[in-house]
């Protein structure tokens, strides 16, 4: 049974100052008669979220690095905000009574803590924070079972699937088929992208305008390995009913595929806001802010396999999700600190996937750990990628 919607939704955005977020609170502005941003956050950009409190007055606002706070001026944020600081705010106000929906945008494992408040406080989750299912996937879905909370996915591939599953019984899926652009890289083989990758150019994605983080995955294709394993969780599925295929022009952002041989699809030009607003609404559909297909110009619409050779990263994805236990929160953490590394220029392109496969081999696997085991592992697995160098270097 799907969750029912209130007539006003009120909204907490984790993450309100990043790419997710700054849509996030678009699609707020474009309904604002049936929804309500309550909250926001951010990590340090306090001045583009006084600007926000500002435009949407939320109730409260949420700075999660402490250190931001003697550089605020008295008056910055409206009278009408209350404003708090440090990481623990974050739990506060996801699991908040005001709340009806907690909307997870914020980048990497950090969120964690704030969507598995939300969960745990059964509330509507947004899930654009794939990390959060990476790391801690069985263990999420377990308590969002307990509690009662609607895991609504955002990422627009997973948000195509939620979609697609509704025209069939759950039993008759045959597999579901995530799509990728491929990237700035795509066609490239390993021998080039090791010779002519920048971060400039791996910052340059074709078709997505995103954050830093998830650019730079998108890049080496870490990105879909990550959302192989969200997948994995999310929807409850065998590794082996997960396929991966290259669509250039991210117009279809995945299919399902149904026991009988029907493939659907989930079609709209590359827009977040689409998915952001569905996850808002649902299983309601409103008018968007999006843009929308116009089928007076000519589309061409292409799907080529998936390069595992050239993009290393998927590979360790698959077997990353098929193997599950501590995998995924080790792939994480040494994914997010190699991003980090190679966006300061300290690590080769073609060595993120390398390194992260060196770390993952390299850490005591179980097969069934608690929350603290994860959150311990991910800190190992951090330690060991700052440290971690190439054999050419050493
Ligand atoms: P951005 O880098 O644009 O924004 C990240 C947000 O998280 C900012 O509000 C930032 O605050 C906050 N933040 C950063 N570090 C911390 C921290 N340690 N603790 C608390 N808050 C923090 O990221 P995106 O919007 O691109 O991505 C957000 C999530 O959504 C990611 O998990 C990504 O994989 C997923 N996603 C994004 C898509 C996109 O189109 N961008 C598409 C599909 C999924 P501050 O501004 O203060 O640094
Ligand atoms: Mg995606």
């Amino acid at each position: 049974m799907p969750p029912e919607l209130p007539d006003l939704n009120r909204i907490a955005v984790l993450g309100a100052t990043g790419s997710i977020g700054t849509s996030c609170l678009d699609v707020i502005a474009a309904h604002g008669s049936r929804l309500k941003a309550v909250a926001l956050t951010a990590h340090r950009s306090w001045e583009v979220l006084a600007a926000q409190c500002h435009q949407h007055k939320p109730h409260f606002a949420v700075i999660s690095d402490p250190s931001v706070r003697a550089s605020i001026g008295g008056n910055a944020f409206p009278s009408g905000t209350e404003v708090r600081f440090g990481p623990e705010g974050l739990e506060e106000i996801a699991s908040h009574p005001e709340i009806d929906t907690v909307v997870c945008g914020i980048v990497g494992a950090a969120g964690l803590r704030g969507a598995w408040a939300a969960v745990e406080s059964g509330k509507r989750v947004a899930i654009a924070n794939k990390e959060t299912l990476v790391v801690a996937g069985p263990l999420v879905m377990h308590l969002a079972a307990k509690t009662g909370a609607c895991l609504i996915p955002v990422d627009s591939e997973h948000s195509a699937i939620f979609q697609g599953l509704q025209a069939g019984r759950r039993r008759d899926l045959k597999r579901i088929v995530l799509t990728a652009s491929g990237g700035p890289f795509r066609g490239w083989s390993k021998e080039r992208q090791e010779r002519e990758v920048t971060v400039e150019r791996a910052l340059a994605h074709p078709t997505w305008q995103m954050g830093p983080k998830i650019t730079v995955d998108s890049a080496t294709m870490m990105n879909k390995s990550l959302e192989v394993i969200e997948a994995r969780w999310l929807f409850d599925l065998e590794i082996e009913q997960i396929a991966v295929t290259i669509h250039p022009q991210s117009i279809v952002h995945s299919f399902v595929e149904f026991l009988d041989g029907s493939v659907l699809a989930q079609l709209s030009p590359p827009d977040m806001k689409l998915p952001i607003q569905y996850a808002l609404t649902y299983p309601e559909r409103w008018s968007g802010t999006s843009p929308t297909m116009n089928w007076t110009q000519p589309c061409q619409l292409e799907f080529l396999p998936a390069d595992f050779d050239a993009f290393p990263a998927l590979k360790l994805g698959f077997e990353v999700a098929k193997q599950g236990g501590t995998c995924g929160a080790v792939l994480n953490a040494a994914n997010e600190v190699a991003v980090g590394r190679f966006l300061e220029g300290k690590l080769k392109f073609t060595e993120i996937a390398q390194a992260c496969r060196d770390i993952l081999i390299g850490h005591n696997f179980d097969a069934s750990p608690t929350l603290t085991d994860l959150l311990r592992l991910d800190g190992w697995a951090r330690q060991e990628m700052q440290q971690w160098k190439s054999l050419q270097s050493i």
